[in-house]
């Protein structure tokens, strides 16, 4: 067991005075067994989207230092009845914002990046035995104005701070979410799917870039750059979930005794070629033909797109004897600001196409960069199951196909099984 252990729940892990109540007994029960927690709490489920409505009816395109202490409040609500919940056990607790851990940010309002994190109060809380129950989600800048740092944003919260304890004594990192584990699809669309016992920092990254929605991708990027173990969990049942760990487990060195048997961790020993399918069914593509050729007017193009704030995934492009043909895809929202930038540098509509109703199905595993043969595998599948490909592209470690959205179901099936990802 490590020294100090970072505990974070999401918000329905808090979304009423009973799941408080059942939490706090759960963490007495845990204390009782030995563990020392440092508790980080989301906002009330619910409670965040309801704070942003509030100010979007006054004024929706209002970013800045108000908008973030708005929506940092929901944390100040959560963990003083946390902390409320523990006192009433006979568990002495601390409720702590961000500015009283000085979790220091940049001042980029509602994107904030975590800078620095001072542990003393924690230590000196946890030397007390006081549990320390940190408000995720928020920091303060250099002005001392609160900051939020973007959807999600607890699980980035409570790894950055495993990490900075980490440097005085050992601690991992436990998510506890809605979901029991990672899964190598998503189950609602794939009844095959299976819970993953482990899998890389890698590759997680890649899934959650790819649309898996179970960590917030910035705490993935702090545990890798620093060595933070995260077990995944479910709030609602008490066994083990997934481990997203810093490093490919080292195969060579491994002892099959120590891994077996044990029951903190559970390496897969084999590492398959692909560990998940994922999708994102939020993808729009834009085809253009014919546009003028030669590389500056895609550099003007894709400098336009950005500047107003176009996130541009997927890019295929090709010269023909009629002119440049081009097509990139981006997420649904970005389709109004696409075709803004887009008016000026295609004036005639006809050679503009767009298609809204895509998706994005993508494989995943550090597996494949030792198997040659994927890409084929991955084209055979959708080949014999009919489903026209869009838009590809690959990294070492991912193959992605944009397709369309009546599809996707049916594709992610074939190369679960395909891929040998299926459950028995
Ligand atoms: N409460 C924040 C949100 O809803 C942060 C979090 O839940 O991680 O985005
Ligand atoms: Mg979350």
């Amino acid at each position: 067991m490590s020294e100090l252990i970072v505990k974070k729940y999401g918000g329905t892990s808090v979304g009423s005075i009973e799941r408080i109540e059942s939490l706090a007994d759960r963490l007495v029960k845990e204390i009782k067994q030995g563990q020392k927690p440092v508790v980080v709490v989301s906002a009330m489920s619910g409670e965040t989207n309801r704070l942003i409505g509030l100010a979007e009816k006054i004024d929706p395109d209002y970013r800045g230092s108000a908008y973030d202490m708005l929506i940092a409040s929901g944390e100040q609500v959560s963990i003083s009845l946390l902390a409320i919940a523990l006192q009433k056990r006979g568990v002495k607790a601390q409720p702590l914002l961000g500015f009283q851990l000085g979790i220091r940010t940049d001042s980029t309002f509602a994107k904030a990046r975590i800078q620095s994190i001072d542990t003393d109060p924690i230590f000196d809380l946890v030397g007390k035995s006081v549990v320390p129950v940190v408000a995720g989600f928020q920091g303060v800048d250099e002005d001392d104005n609160i900051t939020t740092l973007g959807r999600g944003g607890s699980d980035t919260t409570a790894v950055a701070l495993a990490a900075a304890i980490q440097g005085r004594a050992s601690c991992d990192c436990e998510i506890y979410t809605d979901v029991p584990a990672v899964f190598t699809a998503d189950p609602r669309l794939v009844s095959k799917a299976r819970e993953l016992p482990s899998l890389s920092c890698e590759e997680m990254m890649e899934m959650a870039a790819l649309g898996s929605k179970v960590l917030h991708i910035r705490c993935v990027e702090i545990a890798a750059k620093y060595g933070v173990k995260i077990h995944l969990r479910s709030t609602f049942e008490e066994r083990e979930g997934t481990w997203i760990l810093p490093d490919t487990p080292d195969l060579a060195t491994a002892s099959p005794a120590t891994s077996k048997g044990s029951s903190t961790m559970n390496i897969q020993i084999e590492q398959p070629v692909v560990s998940a399918v994922t999708h994102d069914a939020n993808t729009a593509v834009f085809k253009l033909f014919p546009v003028p050729t030669g590389p500056d007017f895609l550099a003007r193009l894709f400098d336009t797109l950005a500047k107003k704030g176009v996130v541009v995934d997927i890019i295929t492009q090709s010269e023909t004897t009629e002119g440049q043909r081009l097509a990139f895809s981006v997420t649904k929202e970005d389709i109004p600001l696409s075709r803004q930038a887009l008016k000026d540098f295609v004036p005639n509509s006809e050679h503009i196409t767009l298609i809204e109703n895509m998706a994005k199905i993508s494989v995943v595993g550090v597996g494949m960069r030792n198997h040659p043969g994927v890409a084929a595998r991955f084209f055979a599948v959708l080949a014999k199951t009919d489903v026209p490909i869009h838009l590809v592209t690959t990294s070492e470690i991912k193959i992605s196909a944009v397709i369309e959205q009546g599809k996707l179901k049916e594709a992610a099936e074939a190369l679960h099984s395909e891929f040998g990802l299926d459950k028995a």
